[in-house]
């Protein structure tokens, strides 16, 4: 109960003031330092179970990885992966070997990753195949990302943001086959089109804007502010890929002849920072995943403008100050 509200101390003066500590309250201490990024904690509570004699499950096991997942403890992870498997004859589902292969991701050993599942003979599942494709692209490693997007590609996905994920990889590298490819198995599997829309709270009134939007009254002043800001970005490093990349279904807004091309996000972030007083943080929301222009453009926007910039979109929050976000640049794969 205490977890759920998110006060750990609570929870933890909870527990340790029980009378008695059955499975499930160990269990769920567990995965209560787990979720707080409490990883130190979370292991030596895991160690304590066990001496206390207390059986840890799968689910115990999911808590225990995340955390040295998050944490990018690998010989832990890997330690207690095997321990699940011999001591406690846990048979890994695919959160276990989820939390291994995003730990690996996550530090940028992409080939770890491949040798991990090779290992194992686990057989990834769509959201882990994307997450190694955007994983490996992040990373530079465009051989393993090309060879993780065929596996994908058998999968015949059903989640349109894989799509989006690997058309955007396959026109950043120019390769036009594939993206052919990737757009006849879009029909033939009548995954839809992909909406980009955000909004932004301003004094209670709502305000929705979708790619290349000019309908908002201020548009002019939105499109200069956001000129301006991606001339001084540039100046500071801020280099836009070179592809434009996709996030936005064909039939949005085309951008005006000779003007920029902007997601949504941007357009709402800059209404934010028109509106709102200065030092005030600015809330957007997404419908879907940002775009790593976007994700790099708005950090040095928060630097630039002295701002907090929060972006919800649809896989996490990204918390933008001084020129960082919150995601470590982990969510901004795509
Ligand atoms: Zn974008
Ligand atoms: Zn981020």
């Amino acid at each position: 109960m205490y977890n759920k509200c998110g006060c750990i101390q609570d929870a933890n003066k909870a527990f340790l003031e029980m009378p008695t500590r059955t499975f499930v309250t160990w269990t769920s201490m567990i995965s209560g330092y787990s979720q707080h990024g409490q990883p130190q904690e979370a292991i030596q509570l895991f160690e304590e179970m066990r001496l206390a004699g207390v059986r840890p499950n799968e689910i115990t096991f999911v808590s225990l990885l995340s955390a040295c997942s998050y944490a990018g403890l690998v010989e832990e992870a890997e330690h207690y992966f095997d321990m699940m498997k011999k001591e406690y004859c846990i048979e890994p589902v695919v959160d276990h070997y989820g939390c291994m292969i995003d730990m690996f991701v996550r530090l940028g050993r992409v080939e770890d990753a491949f040798s991990f599942i090779k290992r194992t003979g686990f057989e990834p599942n769509e959201a882990i195949w994307s997450s190694l494709v955007a994983g490996c692209r992040s990373h530079g490693n465009m051989e393993l990302a090309f060879y993780a997007a065929d596996k994908l590609l058998e999968l015949k996905p059903k989640g349109i943001e894989t799509y989006i994920l690997l058309l955007n990889m396959y026109i950043s590298t120019e390769r036009w086959q594939d993206v052919a490819r990737v757009r006849k198995l879009m029909k033939q599997e009548d995954v839809g089109i992909l909406r980009d829309r955000s909004w932004i709270t301003i004094k209670d009134k709502v305000y929705f804007f979708r790619a290349n939007d000019r309908t908002h009254p201020q548009a002019t002043e939105l499109y200069q502010l956001l000129e301006n800001l991606l001339e001084k970005a540039k100046a500071i490093g801020y280099e836009p890929y070179q592809n434009a990349e996709l996030s936005d279904s064909e039939d949005d807004e085309k951008p005006a002849a000779g003007s920029l091309k902007h997601h949504s996000e941007r357009l709402a972030v800059a209404l934010g920072l028109l509106q709102t007083p200065p030092g005030a943080t600015v809330r957007v929301t997404k419908n879907i995943t940002m775009c790593r222009d976007c994700h790099s453009s708005i950090k040095l926007f928060s630097l630039l403008e002295n701002r907090e910039i929060i972006v919800r979109d649809s896989k996490r929050l990204h918390k933008f100050k001084d020129g960082r976000c919150s995601c470590g640049d982990f969510g901004a794969l795509l």
